[in-house]
């Protein structure tokens, strides 16, 4: 029996493992094969919505490209444009390149994927200027006869002589000095100067020169010389100040003069050399233009014939910057074949024309373009698809991603979190439920084995007062003469010993009944205090007898109550049992009856060995005995019998104790209610 109640919880172990792992695996695994496949149908649904989203892509780009070539075709065909018509015999010089600038600029405005405007005629570029015309030779002609005029082609030509021919700068002074001093136009005036302060420079007059120099700037700083540099530029270099240099070259790049591309390189590197411009004005739409015009004489070729109702598109690139362009022949009767063309201001159809196709399509995509070669930073949960363009914007591609991308990803999620918390809340619940059964399975067998106790245990108590009864009525029987006061004290351990027997049966009878769900009371209304005191008078004499105190204090004339006076009776008696048995050295009980609000409330104290609080609940429990009783006798049913009387009495048990000082224990019943 021992062996085997050993083996029972090795046993119940395994068996409780092998319950876990049938419930547990099988659900992990349906729990993977689930995500499994939900997994993969959200990849199908990717791969549908990445088909979709490049369709769309297809048809975005394509809108793009065609409302991009309608919008350039209605720029280059705008009547202004005509204007911009150029003899073709005659050179562009800056002034002239500044006219057509001027103009074009005007017509930009009303176009805004306009970033740049050009010319090119043949295989050259007019305009933007990639070099300026061959050098003029400084030629006056006499005119009309003007004094002035005749006056200064005198002096100037003169000094010329002299500072060229003679190489004698020193003697040319006085001659251009007094050349620039006449009334003629800024242009003579200003070149009589320059020349003035040059020859002031070489013939050791530095101070006077670096006035000719400051004048030339002030005074004719936008005009050019017969190099078509900017005389500010020329007198700049020789004044050779920082604050003039720095500010001289943020004119530059902004475009105060017009000027060639291969001028301004030129310049920039002068200005390089010196060291004295600020960094930050480099990218200027003045040098973006000459970098175009750059690249258009690298790459601009006409390949077939040009028809003149036709707009064409080019891209070209230079070093890294790319341009999209669009050019028709800008043609007049008779008049010579150039064509015009303009730059697409990529930011703005990166911007805003392509949020006006996104709109006028109805799509929800996020789209967004960027050159062909930059990978996506980040690709959206929902995919991304990357399309190219076809006619126009070879160096862009066309990346979308689905508006609803994040939004679906999370859903799936969602989804995702939902499905396994389901999954873990019907395993939580399964493991539960046999963890359960398990729990109670182990109690009904703790509860058998304690059945099994009881029994074994009745049985060896009910030995010891069987014994001393057949002792003592054997001794009676044959004994012979004993004094009366010797058989007095026989007779009273038979009755004492078989009123233990009576009272043991009777309790491991009721103790039967109600396990089986047999025990019933028949309850008659009447008053408590007669039971109680009938059984406080048969158990407080014995008590008396083995030294306790005992104090009762039974209320005369209590309510009337339904009760079954056996049952209490036997309640009565457990409780003061207990009271005897964990009285300790104290041996005080008390004995209370009375009432109180609608009830009648019997109390049993005594000032024993008390109750903890944490078996408070559990001493109700059947077999339950707190720890430390063992050896006190009892089997942890006189409590359980109490409580279940007092349920029968629709009444009920409370407890006041403190370890160490004693319990209470008031049995609570109903009265009547009339
Ligand atoms: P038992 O047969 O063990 O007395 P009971 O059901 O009567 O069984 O009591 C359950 C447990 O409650 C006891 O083992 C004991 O530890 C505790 N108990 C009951 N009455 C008292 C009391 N008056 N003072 C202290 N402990 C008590």
């Amino acid at each position: 029996m021992a062996a085997l109640r050993q083996a029972a919880p090795g046993y119940r172990r395994a068996l409780l493992i092998i319950y876990l792992l049938a419930l547990v695996v099988p659900t992990l695994v349906l729990l993977y094969l689930d995500l499994q496949s939900v997994r993969r149908q959200r990849e199908e649904i990717n791969n549908l919505s990445l088909s979709n989203l490049r369709l769309s892509g297809e048809r975005l780009a394509a809108e793009l490209e065609r409302r991009a070539s309608r919008l350039a075709e209605a720029t280059l065909r705008d009547p202004d444009v005509f204007q911009v018509l150029l003899p073709a015999d005659r050179p562009i010089t800056p002034e002239v390149a500044a006219r057509i600038r001027n103009r074009l600029n005007r017509i930009r405005e009303r176009h805004p994927i306009t970033q740049h405007f050009f010319l090119v005629q043949g295989d050259a570029v007019r305009f933007p200027l990639v070099r300026v015309p061959a050098p003029q030779p400084f030629e006056i002609t006499p005119g009309n006869g003007n004094s002035s005029t005749q006056r200064f082609v005198a002096l100037f030509s003169e000094a010329e002589t002299r500072e060229i021919r003679l190489q004698r700068p020193d003697l040319a002074v006085e001659g251009y000095r007094r050349s620039y001093e006449l009334g003629v136009p800024d242009a003579w005036k200003a070149q009589a100067l320059a020349r003035l302060a040059r020859c002031m420079q070489k013939s050791n007059q530095p101070k006077a020169a670096q006035q000719a120099y400051q004048t030339l700037l002030a005074r004719y700083g936008n005009l050019y010389d017969s190099f078509y540099r900017p005389y500010a530029l020329v007198a700049g270099f020789e004044l050779d100040s920082t604050g003039l240099l720095v500010q001289l070259h943020r004119d530059l790049v902004r475009g105060r003069w017009e000027l060639s591309a291969e001028q301004v390189d030129y310049f920039l590197e002068s200005f390089a050399a010196r060291e004295r411009h600020p960094q930050e004005t480099q990218e200027t739409e003045f040098l973006d233009h000459l970098r175009l015009a750059h690249a258009l004489e690298e790459s601009f070729r006409l390949h077939g014939p040009i028809r003149a109702s036709e707009v064409y598109a080019l891209a070209l690139t230079r070093g890294q910057t790319n341009y999209q362009t669009y050019f028709t022949p800008l043609s007049s009767p008779g008049g010579p074949k150039v064509l015009v063309g303009l730059a697409v201001r990529l930011g703005w159809v990166q911007n805003e024309l392509l949020r006006q196709c996104i709109a006028d399509l109805g799509m929800t995509q996020n789209a967004s373009i960027a050159p062909g070669l930059k990978q996506l930073s980040a690709v959206p949960e929902g995919g991304a698809a990357r399309v190219a363009f076809k006619s126009a914007f070879p160096f862009w591609d066309l990346s979308l991603a689905l508006a609803s991308g994040p939004a679906s990803a999370v859903a799936a999620h969602r989804d995702i979190l939902i499905f396994s918390g389901f999954t873990v809340l019907v395993l939580f619940v399964l493991v539960l439920g046999v963890l359960l059964l398990i729990r109670d399975v182990s109690r009904d067998m703790e509860l058998n084995r304690l059945r099994a106790d009881l029994v074994s245990g009745v049985s060896h108590e009910l030995k010891t007062p069987l014994t001393l009864i057949r002792l003592y009525g054997e001794t009676l029987l044959h004994g012979g003469d004993f004094p009366e006061v010797e058989r007095q004290s026989y007779y009273q351990i038979i009755t004492r010993e078989s009123e233990r027997l009576t009272h043991l049966i009777e309790r491991v009878l009721d103790f039967s009944r109600i396990d089986r769900g047999k025990k019933q009371y028949p309850l008659e209304v009447g008053d408590l205090a007669p039971a109680i005191a009938s059984a406080v008078g048969v158990y407080g004499l014995y008590l008396k007898r083995r030294g306790f105190s005992i104090e009762t204090d039974l209320a005369p004339c209590l309510p009337p109550v339904r009760f079954d006076p056996e049952a209490v009776f036997q309640a009565v008696l457990n409780l003061l049992e207990n009271a005897v048995k964990y009285s300790g050295e104290s041996k005080f009980i008390g004995i209370r009856l009375g009432s109180q609000d609608d009830n009648i409330i019997l109390e049993v104290a005594d000032h024993g060995v008390g109750i903890p609080a944490g078996e408070r609940e559990k001493i109700f429990q059947q077999f339950y005995r707190a720890p430390g009783s063992a050896g006190k006798g009892g089997y942890g049913l006189g409590l359980f019998l109490v409580k279940h009387i007092m349920d029968a009495h629709g009444g009920s048990i409370e407890l006041e104790s403190e370890a160490g000082r004693g319990s209470r224990f008031r049995l609570i019943f109903p009265c009547i209610k009339s």
